[in-house]
């Protein structure tokens, strides 16, 4: 029988794992601890354990681990890690510094279905989705080496569409016996998908970003072909029914694509959309890459954007291009494994 790998589970699941083989719930806490608070990676470390029940572990049960296959660290500090899974898919994950505080960029899917236009990950397509333990096991590997702030899900994948595996994964970063991270401090950015999006309000609090990058349905039809199942005025919709705790704000990401949605009347429609919706907007210049048409803004269309926004009480930020020598910024993410990489093999492969 194959074994279960622990860190698919959530702290109710595990408690109900081990009810299940007739074992004291308490037990749950305690592995879930061993697990994420001292990154336990056999049963054997777990002293705290009987020497019975860690031998019955052994037979029903595994812990999975990850290491990275590659590391590149860019000249502004970025760091780029490439994960080779035990069937070969490659994932990425980037850590951006920050003034000392670093935010982990992470992976939910090995490719991407939503096909976005001027997105590198969306042109290689859905490879598969990635489990709980895939997605944690960025975070418990990346940690052992760089400190860790804040987690955004902006990585290779929409984490909407994967979403029982991203809220088993959130449920596991927030727990106060797991990665004891604050949800202030967890992002899930989403293209769009209107149903998942008041799920996730419904079962787990985290901010939420919204990539919207057009302020028409023709544009947006164009270059995400999500906006032709939401619309922009569903997905705002959406927006608006999504359970905010007090005094937080949506981010809407706004891709600027030159020449494309980074005129003054994009602007001003812009401002018009996100009227009366607490927010704050991310300005994110097109970074260009290999066999993709689009152009970068001028640097005088960001300034006149990010100035008309800001002029009407926009809180706004122009992120500049993080990692764009090792192809570690937004969009450019895929994952691409060289042959011969070697793949992670574990206790539960
Ligand atoms: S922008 Fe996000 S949702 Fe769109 S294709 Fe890229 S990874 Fe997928």
């Amino acid at each position: 029988m194959a074994k279960s790998d622990l860190k698919n589970f959530t702290l109710p699941g595990l408690e109900a794992f081990l009810s299940g083989q007739g074992k004291e719930r308490f037990r749950a806490t305690q592995i879930f601890k061993w697990l994420y608070q001292k990154d336990a990676r056999s049963f054997a470390e777990m002293t705290n354990l009987s020497k019975d029940l860690r031998v019955e572990l052994e037979e029903s049960a595994c812990i999975s681990n990850l290491e990275p296959t590659t590391v590149e660290i860019g000249k502004d500090g970025t760091r780029k890690y490439l994960f080779v899974l035990e069937d070969g898919a490659g994932v990425e994950s980037v850590i951006i510094p920050d003034e000392g505080r670093n935010t982990l960029c992470i992976s939910s899917q090995a490719g991407c279905a939503m096909g976005c236009e001027f997105c590198l990950t969306g042109s290689y397509n859905l490879t598969r989705n990635l489990t709980t333990a895939e997605i944690v096991n960025q975070l418990c590997a990346i940690r052992r080496e760089v400190e860790i702030r804040n987690i955004v899900f902006m990585g290779m994948g929409e984490p909407l569409h994967n979403l029982d595996n991203v809220i088993r994964a959130l449920q596991i970063m927030l727990d106060g016996n797991g990665l004891q991270f604050s949800n202030r401090r967890v992002t899930v950015s989403t293209c769009g998908l209107v149903p998942e999006m008041a799920r996730l309000g419904r079962e787990v609090i985290v901010n939420l970003a919204i990539s919207l990058n057009a302020t028409t349905d023709e544009l947006r039809d164009r270059i995400m072909p999500v906006n032709r199942r939401y619309p922009i005025g569903a997905l705002l919709q959406a927006c608006r029914e999504f359970p905010l705790p007090s005094r937080r704000k949506l981010t809407f990401e706004y891709v600027l694509l030159g020449g494309l949605n980074d005129s003054p009347a994009d602007a001003k429609r812009f401002l018009k959309l996100i009227h009366g919706i607490p927010s704050k907007v991310n300005l994110i210049p097109f970074n260009e890459h290999e066999g993709c048409d689009f152009i970068a803004p001028t640097r005088e269309a960001i300034d006149a954007f990010h100035a008309y926004l800001l002029a009407h009480n926009v809180t706004v930020i122009t992120r500049d291009s993080r990692g764009g020598d090792i192809s570690a910024a937004c969009g450019q993410l895929k994952g691409r494994v060289a042959a011969g990489e070697p793949v992670n093999v574990n206790q539960c492969s």
